[in-house]
């Protein structure tokens, strides 16, 4: 594998050999990596640190990446880990080989059915992330790339929040010189709902599939900016009727009357079953459209394949130093965690401080250990609304080993019967 020249000595974490660069995108370089463990490749997004931490967004991305290692869907590139050096953060991710999406649109518009698929596949990745917190503000065909059987793959999700900050910046102005698929009101900076930015964003992606060029296009960047704001677009006469009155319906420049994922897939275009080209077959039908069973089958899903929610590594004493953190699942509301945790912080005399919405809680003991007063960090949000909350506890100072005697000896007895096992892991044994 050709080594990369730039500052790194080949080999990172003494597990990844990084090779040649793959790509570049808005704040990342993309190098094609193998783990020298498994020996399996990946594709190693590298993005400077200091940037994110004077942006102040660490938290929220920290808090979005550990959201994005514990989905899978046929159609996210899948995040493997996440390591950091002095200066820089490190994204392991699958690699995907086809290429990109729009590389196909270069030579020439695609047959509606063509697009139909790709289109289902796109808002099935989508509709994944929404229902779980994770919006991406900042879909793009360069985040659009195929795999070798040509299915579709979203990058980047989980990822948006240093996209949105470099946007604030206006370096993405600089670096791909046009808002083209920004919806008008992120444009307008007036604050803006992050699943109805996306649809947008889905609308001037089945536009383009579908035209083979751009919807809002003007060599005056102003003017272009007023063609946005006012959803001032034509639809060429090639487009079917069911495509346009979709296509309108996407690109309501009025958030709220924009479609929502509901409405999208209930839309007759939408609906139409993809070309039998085996290409389009989801890998999963659990994990594509419609309905709450699917959401109940998505929840096992995330369960099932998930280190974060099976139960065996979370309460054993982790052997890695950089593992110290537990993460689980419940089905409880978060009231109920926080009363929890307080419960037993009282019990061990320990000190409780809670931010205001009570998603945030600090656990600190009274007296001295070897390293100080240890002090325990809990953090909890929802991922679906209906569903799921997920807790994520830390040593934030102190001893790590008072810390792990804490995790075994208190936070397991205490909070063991709210962590949500999945289904698969109750079963008897056979
Ligand atoms: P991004 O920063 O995600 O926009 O990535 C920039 C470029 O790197 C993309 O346009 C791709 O050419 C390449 N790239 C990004 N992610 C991957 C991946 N997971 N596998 C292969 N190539 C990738």
């Amino acid at each position: 594998m050709e080594m990369v020249k730039d500052g790194y000595n080949g080999i990172l974490h003494g597990k990844y050999e990084l090779g040649r660069q793959l790509g570049h995108g808005t704040f990342a370089k993309v190098y094609l990596a193998r783990n020298l463990h498994s020996g399996k490749n990946a594709a190693m997004k590298v993005v400077g640190k200091e940037k994110v931490i004077k942006a102040g967004m660490m938290d929220q991305i920290k808090r979005e990446i550990s959201v994005m290692k514990m989905v899978r869907h046929p159609n996210i590139v899948e995040l493997y880990e996440v390591m950091a050096s002095k200066s820089k953060i490190y994204f392991a991710m699958e690699l995907v080989r086809g290429g990109e999406l729009f590389s196909k649109i270069e030579k020439g518009r695609l047959r509606e059915d063509v697009a139909r698929g790709y289109f289902q596949q796109l808002i099935s990745a989508v509709d994944f992330c929404h229902s779980r917190g994770v919006y991406h503000r900042d879909l793009k065909p360069e985040n659009l790339l195929l795999d070798e059987e040509g299915n579709l793959k979203v990058t980047d999700f989980g990822l948006s929040a240093f996209s949105d900050h470099l946007r604030q910046d206006g370096l993405l102005h600089t670096t791909c010189g046009t808002p083209a698929y920004v919806a008008p009101e992120v444009i307008g900076k007036k604050g803006y709902v992050g699943a109805k930015a996306d649809i947008w964003s889905c609308g001037v992606i089945l536009y383009v599939l579908l035209a083979g060029f751009l919807p809002f296009q003007d060599d005056n960047i102003v003017a272009m900016y007023r063609k946005i704001y006012r959803g001032d677009f034509r639809c060429p006469p090639w487009f079917s009727s069911d495509a346009r009155r979709l296509i309108t319906k996407l690109l309501d420049p009025n958030p709220d009357c924009r479609y929502t994922i509901s409405k999208i897939m209930e839309s007759s275009w939408f609906k139409k079953a993809a070309p039998k080209n085996p290409q389009f077959i989801l890998e999963d039908d659990n994990v594509n459209l419609k309905g709450k069973e699917t959401e109940t089958l998505n929840a096992f899903h995330i369960i099932s394949l998930s280190e974060g929610f099976d139960l065996s590594p979370l309460f054993e004493e982790k052997k890695r130093e950089e593992k110290q953190e537990i993460r689980f699942a419940t089905t409880k509301p978060a009231e109920v965690v926080v009363s929890k945790l307080e419960a037993m912080a009282k019990a061990m005399k320990f000190s409780v401080k809670k931010n205001g919405d009570g998603s945030s809680l600090r656990l600190q003991a009274h007296e001295m250990g070897r390293k100080g007063k240890l002090e325990i960090a809990a953090d909890i949000w929802g991922v679906a609304p209906s569903l799921l909350v997920v807790v994520e506890v830390k040593k934030s100072s102190g001893d790590t080993l008072e810390y792990n005697q804490f995790c075994h000896k208190e936070l397991r007895p205490a909070l063991k019967d709210i962590v949500w096992t999945s289904p698969a892991d109750q079963s008897p044994p056979v």
